[in-house]
């Protein structure tokens, strides 16, 4: 039913009193103030719609509650909100196509007929390859411990799932990867933000975190390197982490998607210290450019793949079959792509570092492909990256990340060189107009 804007944003704060117990829930805004002249018409009109969708579910009680605690991720609400055209600096997957000798393994994997389930956990020859590849980071894992997912998205999802109940309280990095909140909420636990600030490079210190420990505390999420900041944590802090979660009886969730995305030192993953601890999620998606293949897995104890296992079961059965026989030919075959991936990589954040002398405040990230600066202007981060999309750029606001992530926008080099010198002519343009 059509609601005038001053009627739905009324409406809207009554029902995010009533529904939305989240901490710092996202303030609606008035389409109003969704400025026609700046934003555009199609944006206004986009974000309208949004605006009156959210006000029929709220007030309908259609669906369950667990979903009203959260909103579409702020990623895709930019998306949905330019025009195209735009040099994209949003996005969180490398701009590579996946390998060859990869690709070739899928043909040869559908060719074969491997087009049914597999076993639940996936197939025996692809978890021993799991297993190799952890060897590397000093982890021994069996069989037992380890399960293949639908991408480390649902990895994720099977951790939280299988170690938290209502009321458990979910330590999170914030800013941090936009999943873990409404991960903790689905699970009916409680997000507990921890700061991560550029005065530490926006590494997660152990201070923190032990700060922020109650006696419902269940889990601790660590993300090294970390999306949106590209912080690497060190060895003595995972140390640290460990020592934490053995005293106060919790579990760490370690994401480790960007593991090979390193510019730096070696990467160290929890469970090479403290393996009964850590659950392990990680993927094929960002080190072999496989998103869409939709592969990741979790490397933990025996007792909680368990777990984990049942449920996957039952919402996926398996992960896809001619997934996992490519990711067998991943993590097996020859690595040199992934080493000139990370290569270029490299040498594209020394050229956004260039980039950014003298317009932002900008920590130097150690790893991943994204940027996290702050410019120096008076707009919040949304206003901003919507200004900015308006001249063609997209990124992502900080605050999408949580909300220490206000102030700051996420910029990913997983762009063509040329796409990022032009869009940083935009975006000097934009931040010296002000
Ligand atoms: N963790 C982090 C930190 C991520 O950035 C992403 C993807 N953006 C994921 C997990 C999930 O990746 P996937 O499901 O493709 O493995």
């Amino acid at each position: 039913m059509p609601y005038t804007s001053r009627e739905f944003l009324r409406r809207g704060q009554q029902h995010r009193g009533r529904y939305l117990r989240g901490p710092s829930p996202p303030r609606l805004k008035s389409p109003n103030i969704i400025n026609k002249q700046v934003y555009g018409h199609e944006t206004r009109r986009l974000a309208i719609q949004t605006l009156r969708h959210s006000i029929v579910v709220l007030e309908t009680g259609m669906w369950a509650e667990r979903t009203s605690h959260f909103s579409l991720s702020g990623i895709r609400e930019m998306f949905a909100l330019t025009k195209p055209g735009a040099i994209n600096l949003g996005l969180g997957q490398p701009d590579f196509d996946t390998p060859t000798h990869i690709k070739e393994a899928a043909k040869e994997a559908l060719d074969k007929g491997y087009t049914g389930y597999t076993p639940n956990k996936g197939f025996p020859e692809l978890i021993d390859a799991i297993a190799s590849y952890y060897e590397q980071y000093g982890v021994q894992a069996g069989q037992e411990q380890i399960i293949c997912t639908s991408g480390g998205s649902e990895a994720l999802h099977l951790a939280f799932e299988a170690l938290i109940n209502p009321g458990d309280e979910v330590i999170l990095p914030d800013p941090g990867f936009v999943a873990y909140a409404p991960l903790t909420h689905v699970a009916g636990g409680v997000p507990v933000s921890a700061r991560v600030s550029a005065d530490d490079d926006f590494r997660l210190q152990p201070d923190t975190v032990a700060d922020r420990i109650t006696d419902k505390t269940k889990a601790l999420v660590i993300n090294s390197p970390a999306n949106p900041t590209g912080a690497v944590q060190r060895h003595n802090e995972m140390r640290e982490f460990v020592e934490l979660a053995d005293d106060h009886d919790f579990y760490i969730i370690s994401d480790e998607v960007y593991d090979k995305m390193l510019y730096r030192g070696k990467h160290v993953s929890p469970a090479s210290i403290d393996p009964d601890r850590v659950i392990v999620v990680n993927s094929v998606s960002k080190t072999y450019a496989m998103t869409g293949w939709r592969l990741g897995y979790a490397v933990a104890p025996a007792a909680i793949i368990e777990e984990m296992l049942k449920m996957h079961q039952y919402i996926q059965a398996c992960a896809p079959s001619i997934s996992q026989k490519a990711a067998y030919a991943a993590l097996t075959g020859p690595q040199e792509s992934v080493r000139s991936m990370v290569d270029e990589f490299f040498a594209r954040r020394s050229a956004v570092m260039h980039h950014l002398k003298g317009i932002a405040d900008c920590v130097t990230p150690e790893g991943a492909f994204y940027v996290f600066p702050r410019f120096a202007t008076s707009d919040t981060s949304f206003d901003l990256t919507m200004r900015l999309a308006q001249a063609g750029v997209i990124v992502v606001p900080g605050s999408a990340f949580g909300r220490f992530g206000e102030g700051h926008v996420r910029i990913s080099y997983a762009a063509s060189q040329q796409s990022i010198d032009l869009a940083f002519q935009i975006i000097r343009e934009q931040v010296s107009a002000r």
